[in-house]
Formats: structure tokens, sequence, C-alpha cells
């Protein structure tokens, strides 16, 4: 059985998260036992919420436990297999973790799905078309629910999550406004995903003025938001909402590392009448396949060209991860193996 790297959670962070909170080793692949799948990981997916859980906090979801291997979502190939569904050369998507090879047991729980990588690069499995779009799309659909010329707003738009939702936004005749950090994110967010306006909200030093900026890329005002990061940029929009507008609260990046990020004037969701409602995609696996339909439609047709940020080899994932946290990662950021 062939040599597996692995990276394991060695310690957890106090603050900000570090390399040294990792440990690469190195062991072999078990011998598989009746039903189990050997995968060859291609890629895996770095995401934002792994930081929440490297704490030992109480969350929607258990904390990754220390000493064990990374989790997180992987794409790869079967190598071989004891199990009547997959076959050595099926692309499949799993949860591999961090490390090269996984050994998944589809009947006792383990997740792998097969995938057609005929008009769609594997690795978008892991973003646009995975996860994270899935995760645009509910915000975008059962949560801010907009009416066609509808304005709504995401942030950390060009990333993962929210390029997805400016597809989806754009791709049903809404104005879709992003805010992302940078003149050259901000570009591609506008040029190339083609959403109406990008504010890039490092120009500015507190709410009201980012807000101010906000007024002029939302005339109308906003009646929908997908939330991503929190803070300064959370307290803007807030000031630029119509009345009975929506927020989809999917992330709070500004605060992943424990610092408060308070809001300054909370009272606008009153004032406003708004909606907020948080969310946990793994929560509603009901909507994944009509939302992966239409995700895949938009990829698959060139509508939709996601960007990545790919990193190279398994010992490159801890910077890579860290890098992601402060805005590093242009795109889905994912990292090659093999
Ligand atoms: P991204 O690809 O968007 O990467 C994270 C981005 O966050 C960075 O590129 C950076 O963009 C931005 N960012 C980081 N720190 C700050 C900050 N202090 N202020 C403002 N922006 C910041 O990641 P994803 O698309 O994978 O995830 C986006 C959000 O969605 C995260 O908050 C994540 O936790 C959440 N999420 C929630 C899910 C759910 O079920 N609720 C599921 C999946 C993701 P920039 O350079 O533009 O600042």
């Amino acid at each position: 059985m062939p040599n597996n790297k692995q990276i394991l959670l060695d310690s957890r962070p106090q603050g900000e998260a570090s390399v040294s909170n990792f440990r690469l080793v190195a062991s072999e692949t078990p011998a598989l036992g009746d039903g189990q799948v050997l995968v060859k990981h291609l890629f895996l997916s770095l995401d934002p919420y792994m930081r929440g859980r490297m704490n030992d906090a109480k969350s929607y979801a258990q904390p990754q436990p220390l000493g064990q291997v990374m989790q997180g979502g992987t794409v790869g190939e079967v190598v071989e297999s004891r199990n009547a569904n997959f076959q050595a050369g099926d692309k499949v998507v799993g949860m591999g973790g961090w490390q090269e090879y996984s050994v998944v047991d589809p009947q006792q729980g383990g997740m792998l799905r097969k995938v057609d990588t005929t008009h769609i690069p594997i690795s978008h499995y892991l973003g646009a078309v995975g996860m994270p779009g899935v995760t645009a799309w509910y915000g975008l659909v059962k949560i801010i629910d907009a009416k066609p010329g509808n304005t709504v707003v995401v942030s950390a738009a060009s990333g993962a999550v929210g390029s997805a939702f400016g597809a989806l936004a754009k791709s049903r005749g809404l104005r879709a406004v992003g805010i992302a950090g940078g003149p050259e994110k901000c570009g591609y967010v506008k040029d190339e995903l083609g959403f109406d306006a990008c504010v890039d909200y490092k120009q500015y030093k507190d709410a009201g003025s980012l807000s101010q900026a906000l007024k002029e890329a939302c005339p109308d005002g906003i009646d929908g938001y997908f939330e991503n990061v929190g803070g300064m940029v959370m307290d803007a929009v807030l000031m630029r909402m119509n009345a009975f507008g929506r927020i989809a609260l999917c992330g709070m990046i500004a605060g992943y590392d424990g610092k408060p990020a308070p809001l300054s004037y909370p009272q606008l969701m009153l004032t406003n009448r708004l909606k907020l409602e948080g969310f946990i995609v793994s929560e509603h696996m009901d909507v994944w396949p009509q939302a992966l339909q239409e995700l895949g439609m938009l990829v698959g047709s060139g509508k939709f060209r996601p960007r990545e940020s790919v990193a190279v080899g398994l010992e490159a994932a801890p910077e890579a991860f860290l890098g992601m946290l402060k805005g590093k990662n242009f795109g889905k950021q994912v990292v090659k193996l093999g």
C-alpha cells in the first residue's frame, strides 16, 4: 500500500493560528477491508470554517480532535476498490482530509460521490460546484429570496462563496454589488465575474465612509445582503439596507481569531424591519442536488469561470490556509497534490 503524508492538528491556537499548530507525518495506508475504497487525493479544499474547528469551543460543529488528520473536503481518483459501486479510475469528491490518500467505507458513513469531469474541472467540485457554491445558492434563494431588479450585496465577493453568489444573482436578473479587498480583486469582481459594481473596503477607514461608497454603488438601497465577514463591513451595509431587507448571515471571518467584531448600530435592524438568518449549509442537504445542478450548468456552460488559488504539495497547506484567513487567496483556495 502507498506511503501517505498527512497533516495533523498538533495544538490549538491562542489567538491567531500559526504553522506551529500543524504537524506533518507519514504512515502507510492500511490494506483495504470489504466495502472499502482507496482514494488518491488530487486536490484538498481549504475553508475558513476549519479555523473555528481548531478551537476547543462550543460551536455548531465538533472541534477538530488534536493529533488527528485535519478534516476537510477532497477530490481524487479511486486507485483500489473492494466496493461494487466504485472502480479504479472513478473521479470522486469526499471528506478525505489533509493527506495524500484516504481509505473510505461508504457503507459506514464515509462520504464519497462520483463526479463527472467532462465539462467541469475536478477542483471546482470543492468550490463553485461544491460546498461553497451551495452555500451561496442557499443564502440567495432560501433566505434573501430576491425579486428581479432587487439589489443584492455580498462581502468577500472575489472568494469561493462570494463569486458563486454573484454568478447566481446575475443569472437571476438582480443588481449584484460586491465588497472586496483591493483594486485587483474588485477589478476581477466587476470585469470578469460581471457584478454591476464592487467597493474596495480597504480604501475606507470607517463604516461611515464605506457606507457612503456603498450608497453610490447601490443608488436604490440594498434589498438583500449576504454576509461573509462581519465587523466594519457589516456596519456599513446595515446603514444602506432598505426596509424589509433580508440578510443571510453566512460567515464572520473578521472575528475568527477571537477578537470582538462589535456592531455599532444594531438598532438599524429594528428600524428597517430586517430579517436576519444565520445558516449552516450542511444542515440543508435537501437543496444540494438542485443547487449543484444550477451551479454545474453555470460553470459547464462557461457563464461562470471561477478563479482558484492553487498551492502545490501537501506541505504547502498550512501556509496557504493561514494566508486565506488574511485574504491572500484570490478565489477558491485549494492545494494540488500528486
Ligand atoms: P473566501 O474564498 O472568501 O476567502 C476568505 C476571504 O475573506 C479572504 O479572501 C478575504 O477577502 C476575506 N477576509 C478575510 N479577513 C477579512 C476581514 N477582516 N475583513 C473583511 N474580509 C476579510 O472564503 P469562502 O468563500 O470559502 O468563505 C467565505 C465565508 O463564508 C467565510 O466567512 C466562511 O466561514 C463562510 N462559510 C459559511 C458556510 C456556512 O454554511 N455558513 C459555508 C462556507 C463558507 P478580501 O481580500 O476581499 O478581504
